[in-house]
Formats: C-alpha cells, structure tokens, sequence
C-alpha cells in the first residue's frame, strides 16, 4: 500500500489523507545498452541534460520534469545503474519493483536489434504482474527495415510492441501519445495567471500600529483606490502602491473600524484574522518591537504557516527602541523563531515612516519562494547529495530508502519523497533545513510528505 506519514509537530508535514496529487511518473525500466538514456533524452528533448554523478555517489534513479502535448510528467530514469555483486537479474527486478512501486506508468525498452533476451523475459514476467499500466518499446529502429523483426516480442506478453529511434526520433512521438493515453492527468497548474495586485493581510495584536501602517502607506502615496466595495463608505480591500507597485490590502475595513476592540470580543477579532490572512497570499504580521513578544503574537505566525501562506515579521515601533530593548528582542526573537527560522523580517516605523519601504522588497521575496518550483532534476541531485552525506537513521533494523523526490505544489512549495521505509521527524526536518539551505525558500512555509510503499 501507498503510505504517507504524518508528524506530529512541526506542522511542516501532512498527513496522507490530503496530501495534494503528484505530477503523473514515468518509469523507464531496461538492460543497460538497449537505449534507455538516447531516447530519455529524446524526450526530455535534452531541456533538462543528463546530470552529471556526484563523486562516490551511484546515481541509480533520476527524475526528470518532461512535458508532453501540455501534459506535465515526472520522467523517472532507472538507467544509471549497475548490475551489483548479485548480478544482472537481481539489479533488473530491483529496478522494475522499485517503478512498479511509484510510477503511474512504465515503461519497458528492449533493443529491437538484438529481441527478446532472457533477462528482458524475466523483467517482463515481474512487470506482467504490476497493476499499473506497462508499455513496451523496442529501440533502435532506425528506418521501416527493423519493424518486421519486433513483432516475436509479442511474446513477452505486454502487449503490442512499439517500434522507435532514440537516435533519429523516429515513432518516439506516437510512443508519447500512447504513454500520455494511459496516464492520469496531471493536476492542474494552480498558479493563476492574472496578474493583479498580490493579496496581503496585515495583522497583529491591538495597538500595534496596523491602521498607523495602513495610513502611512495610503498617505504616502496619496492614492488609494478603495476596490472592492462592503458598503460605499467602508471598502473591504484597498489598493496601495508601495515601492512602485500595487498591492491589495484584504479586509481594510476591519482594520479601519478596529472591528476587535469595539466589539470587545476577542474571538471575534481573531476569527477576522483567520478570514484575512486566508484571503492573502502573504501575511505581514506587525509586532511592537517596544514590548515582549506574546505568545498570541505566534499564535498568528503559526496561523500562517498552517494556512500554507507567506510570512514578513514587520517589527513597529522601531524608533521607541533603545539599547537595552534592542538586546532583549534579539534574544526574545531568537527563543521564539526556532519554529519560523524562515520568516522575513523588518523593522519599521510606522508612525514616523522609517523603513516602511523596506516592507515591499520583503513581501516580494516571500511570494516569489512561495511561488518557487525546484525543477525536478535539480531536486534530485539535491537529494542524493544530501542522502549521500547523511542517509536516513535504521529503523526497526532497516535502512529507509528514498527513492526519489518531486514537488507537488508551490504556493507554498509542497514536497513528496518516495521512499521504502519510514523516515523519523527529526530526519525530516533535517531534510526541511537542508532544503532550506539550498533553494530559496525564506518567507514561505513548505510541506514535505512521505509516501511509503512498504
Ligand atoms: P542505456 O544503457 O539503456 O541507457 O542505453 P544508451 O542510451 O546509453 O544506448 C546504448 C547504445 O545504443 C549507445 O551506443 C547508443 O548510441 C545506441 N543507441 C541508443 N538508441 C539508439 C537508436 O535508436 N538507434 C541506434 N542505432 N542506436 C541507438
Ligand atoms: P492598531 O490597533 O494595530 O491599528 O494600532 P494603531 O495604528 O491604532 O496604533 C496604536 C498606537 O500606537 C497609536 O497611538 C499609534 O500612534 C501608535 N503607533 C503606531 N505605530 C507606531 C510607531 O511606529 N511608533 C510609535 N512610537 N508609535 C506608534
């Protein structure tokens, strides 16, 4: 069974039940010398080259992005290996258990030249039992002269084989077709291509300055189109122009009427924060930087994270900030980022207008790592490196594998590792830090699922 673990936590990794659909996986499966790189290259029409091996590093599975007719795919290459101590057929079964295990298609190529081999028997015979969809090809036929002998590898018994070049193309875009037929669709591409203003929340406890903010910067620019109308005289959202662009403040009407205060419910503010920060894509969370940090204060960045948004920490107040203060909060900060070490920080000033500018360039590079995709390849080799340097602890006496990686979703960037084996939370974070140290990633939360196939 397909398993997805969970975490207690962190927050930083789902549960199965909801983990959002992966991109459809193509396993290529072969001997070695039948043509497997030639025509995955053919495929990947050599966008993504082949990467290189990383010094003592076997690299045995790659994943490529490849593109289709439209149709997103991961293009899982088991090429690279090498038959082990234990021999051809073993290394060959690992290989089609391992594409049985996560592929939603496979692939199998045979060198048409040479036919069937008993290997490619024995492959065939692991794969006829495989409840996915299995396609043969039967390379390096190069011109109409080759197509009479493949039709023996009928008798592999996976159906009708396809004659295709690696090396010219020649049948590799019919293969395509009959490899997408049987694919699942990929899910739909959720970045939404109209261009208008990016939807920020501004949020925090009373009297941190929030409508001081709003004011500054709708002041400042002497141009604020009330868009989206409540009531004529009380605009939901507002447009303001901040560093040259515009941006949509969400639900300005409530920080206008200090709905929170008037009302004297708290809990009604708070679900005010909920329904603004959903409707943003990033959040900026304004704390008083005279005061201690609350506990109510990460309430809210923890809010954030979970509703998968974007974070700027706009520490207000800056100018009543003196020495001491200022040695304080840092210590404070440091106590209280160890769960949001990657949020994106500033300090302003909203009464006097110092740094508010500084918000922009802020909000900017958390949406852009919120909308980040880490091509496949490069995650991969990421992956390897990284596995390589520190492989996952054993459990229960065995060593998890992980098989490979490819990113779900952005905004914000949703991770899948396939593995063979449970892997520890405090792996897994390890492997968020990493991540983290690798790709731009800062303001954004991301979320890394594990999918188990035991
Ligand atoms: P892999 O080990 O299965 O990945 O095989 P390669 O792609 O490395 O190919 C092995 C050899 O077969 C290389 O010398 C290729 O040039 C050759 N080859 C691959 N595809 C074709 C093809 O379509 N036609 C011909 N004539 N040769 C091919
Ligand atoms: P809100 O409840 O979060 O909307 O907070 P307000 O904008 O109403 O601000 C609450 C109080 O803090 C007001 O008296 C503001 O003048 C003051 N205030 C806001 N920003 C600053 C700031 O950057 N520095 C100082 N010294 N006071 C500020």
């Amino acid at each position: 069974a397909v398993l997805a673990e969970g975490d207690a936590g962190t927050g930083s990794f789902s549960e199965g039940v909801d983990t959002p659909p992966v991109q459809p996986v193509l396993a290529v499966v072969g001997r070695p010398n039948v043509g497997k790189s030639t025509l995955v290259n053919r495929i990947l029409g050599r966008r993504e080259a082949v990467v290189q091996d990383v010094s003592g590093v076997t690299r045995d599975r790659v994943a490529y992005d490849a593109l289709w007719n439209g149709k997103r795919f991961t293009l899982l290459d088991t090429g690279g290996w090498e038959p082990d101590a234990k021999g051809m057929q073993a290394a060959i079964s690992a290989q089609a258990e391992t594409a049985m295990a996560t592929a939603d298609v496979i692939l199998l190529v045979v060198d048409g030249q040479v036919g069937a081999t008993a290997v490619d028997q024995a492959v065939a015979r692991t794969l006829r039992r495989s409840d996915r969809p299995v396609i043969l090809a039967a390379t390096k036929i190069d011109d109409s002269r080759g197509e009479g002998e493949i039709a023996a590898l009928w008798r592999l018994g996976l159906g009708e084989p396809h004659p295709v070049s690696g090396l010219h193309g020649r049948g590799s875009g019919d293969l395509l077709d009959i490899v997408l037929d049987a694919m699942p669709d990929s899910p739909r591409d959720d970045v939404d291509l109209d261009a208008g203003p990016r939807r920020v929340a501004l949020v925090g406890k009373p009297n941190v300055g929030k409508s001081s903010l709003l004011n500054q910067l709708t002041g400042e620019t002497r141009s604020v189109v009330d868009a989206v109308a409540g009531t004529t005289t009380d605009p939901v959202d507002s447009l303001v122009e901040i560093d040259g662009e515009t941006w949509k403040i969400v639900d300005t009407a409530g920080l206008r009427r200090k709905v929170g205060q008037a009302s004297g419910t708290e809990y009604y503010a708070s679900l005010r924060t909920k329904a603004a920060i959903e409707a943003a894509e990033v959040t900026v969370l304004l704390l008083d930087a005279s005061e201690p940090i609350s506990e109510q204060d990460l309430r809210v960045a923890s809010q954030v994270a979970e509703a998968g948004r974007a974070l700027v920490l706009a520490m207000n107040k800056w100018d009543l900030v003196d020495e001491d203060r200022r040695h304080a909060m840092t210590r404070e900060l440091e106590r209280a980022l160890v769960r949001f070490p990657w949020v994106e920080r500033v300090n302003i000033s909203a009464r006097t207008g110092r740094a508010v500018q500084k918000l922009a360039p802020a909000m900017r590079t958390a949406l852009e790592n919120w909308d980040r995709r880490v091509p496949t390849g490069q995650l991969n080799q990421w992956l390897s490196d990284v596995v390589a340097a520190k492989p996952p602890p054993v459990r229960g006496g065995k060593q998890p594998k992980i098989l490979y990686a490819t990113q779900a979703q952005n905004r914000p960037p949703t991770f899948v590792l396939f593995t063979s084996g449970f892997l520890e939370a405090g792996y897994r974070r390890f492997l968020e830090r990493m991540l983290r140290e690798t790709f731009p990633l800062t303001g954004t939360p991301v979320q890394i699922n594990v999918r188990v196939r035991e």
